[in-house]
């Protein structure tokens, strides 16, 4: 055991296909999750938050145990404190489902929900594909009908337009009930053991159990095997008909395209009736952004009363992916002003004001000198100009002692720049109005320490 476990004195490195998101890039994921806790709050969905680690049983039981997930890409491991089983989720909607069942979420009604957070899936990493990687996702428990089916999807539609997205096509296909299902499974066992020559290894293992699973296979030699498969939309009934029905005519309503493909089946077993993936053209192989369904038998497989629910999970690096694809870039952040103090004597008197001029709404970014002092005024400025603040605020000790500050202008303004566009779509911070907050709070900070009249 120590043996594997790197020398003292070693660089420690980060677990393949787990990234670490620094700045700048990490005020791109704030940008993304501010604008999806606002698109919730429209749809008045809410957040929850369940723990990381499972029991393991929950996505055996959940995900199902013939998926990819549970065959191969969980991180599973025993406590060896007490000897429980344990896992690393690898998706949330069985830790969603077993956290409403455990608090009776829905005993006054349906709930509508929303998460975002790590998953983990020990899968080859590439592009688009990560050990770590962060989901948001949108469960509706407790609803039958099939607006909430086309509410769920209006959601993600909502999100990709907020933000800029092009050429995201949206599919779908039903499933149906299990009774439909356990039918067209018949059928398409005796095609496929027609042509047992034509399946691959992996698919002659899912023959019996997991036969639906085999239309979802990336095998590019078996698609026309597949493509002339028993289709399960001829299997369903009138209900399931209707249901589906119901939510592509909600679609079109709300000026959604959609295609049907009824080869989508979803990698894991607690579908029914409507499931749809948002697929994208420009990611490579790593195309599916988003992908859901409903799952009316859930709740009672994990041990909870019949409870009817639909949602999705979308993987956010994807969708940050397609964004930096389609050329938006959203400019790093920059301080309002760099706070020079030439002289470390003025320390206490410099903080004390900046703690104001912070309060006042001014965001501020402090010099921060050596152990022997503060540094030369040249080489502080020097880091001002480079921290991209468009002000200097110069704490020189005789400023100070009459309430003064010198405000410096370390850049003009870009014509125009005002009115720019960011990334949200938003106009640039108006720097007309920032100078005027900034040399307000300067005088309310004079003339709070009486400095000044
Ligand atoms: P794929 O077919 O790409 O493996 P999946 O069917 O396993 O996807 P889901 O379990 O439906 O994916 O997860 C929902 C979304 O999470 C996917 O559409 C994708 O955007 C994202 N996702 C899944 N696995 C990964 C991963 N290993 N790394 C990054 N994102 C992922
Ligand atoms: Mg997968």
């Amino acid at each position: 055991m120590t043996d594997k476990l790197a020398a003292k004195t070693d660089k420690l490195a980060a677990v393949k296909g787990m990234n670490d998101i620094m700045p700048p890039d990490s005020a791109q994921w704030e940008w993304l999750e501010s604008k999806v806790r606002g698109l919730m709050g429209q749809y008045a969905y809410r957040s929850i938050r369940t723990p990381i680690v499972e029991p393991t049983a929950l996505f055996v039981r959940g995900t199902g145990e013939t998926t990819d997930i549970v065959e191969k890409e969980m991180y599973s491991f025993e406590d060896r404190l007490n000897g429980e089983q344990l896992t690393l989720r690898p998706e949330n909607t069985p830790g969603v489902v077993r956290a409403a069942i455990q608090h009776n979420l829905t005993y006054d009604g349906g709930k509508r929900l929303y998460y975002m957070g790590p998953m983990f899936r020990h899968e080859r990493p590439q592009r688009g594909r990560y050990r770590q990687f962060y989901q948001l996702g949108a469960e509706a428990l407790g609803f039958a009908g099939p607006e909430v089916d086309a509410e769920l999807m209006l959601l993600v539609h909502a999100l990709f337009s907020d933000l800029g997205l092009r050429n995201v096509r949206v599919e779908l296909n039903s499933l149906g009930v299990p009774a439909e299902r356990q039918a067209h499974r018949v059928a398409l066992i005796a095609y496929f053991q027609q042509h047992l020559d034509l399946l691959d290894a992996e698919a002659q293992r899912r023959l019996l159990t997991n036969p639906l699973r085999i239309l979802d296979t990336k095998n590019p030699a078996m698609q026309p095997l597949v493509q002339a498969a028993p289709q399960l939309l001829n299997y369903l009934g009138d209900a399931s008909l209707k249901h589906f029905d119901t939510v592509k005519t909600l679609l079109t309503a709300c000026a959604v395209n959609w295609t049907v493909n009824p080869r989508l089946v979803r990698g894991l077993d607690y579908y029914s009736h409507t499931v749809f993936e948002f697929v994208t053209d420009e990611l490579g192989a790593q195309g599916t952004l988003c992908g859901g369904g409903r799952y009316d038998g859930l709740f009672e497989l994990l041990g909870g009363k019949p409870t009817p629910a639909v949602g999705w999970g979308m993987g956010l690096e994807r969708v940050l992916e397609l964004i930096t694809e389609q050329g938006a870039s959203l400019a790093a952040p920059v301080p309002d002003a760099y706070a020079v103090i030439p002289d470390a004597a003025s320390l206490p008197r410099a903080m004390h004001a900046l703690q104001a001029l912070r309060a006042a709404g001014v965001s501020i970014q402090m010099h921060a000198g050596a152990s022997d002092g503060m540094g030369s005024m040249k080489s502080q400025l020097k880091k001002a100009d480079a921290s991209g603040a468009r002000y200097a605020l110069i704490f020189g000790a005789d400023e100070l002692a009459m309430g003064a500050v010198a405000v410096k202008s370390l850049r003009a303004v870009p014509a125009g720049s005002d009115a720019a566009p960011s990334l949200d779509g938003q106009p640039a911070r108006d720097s007309g109005t920032q100078a005027k907050r900034m040399l307000n709070a300067i005088e309310t900070w004079a003339h709070t320490l009486q400095l000044r009249p």
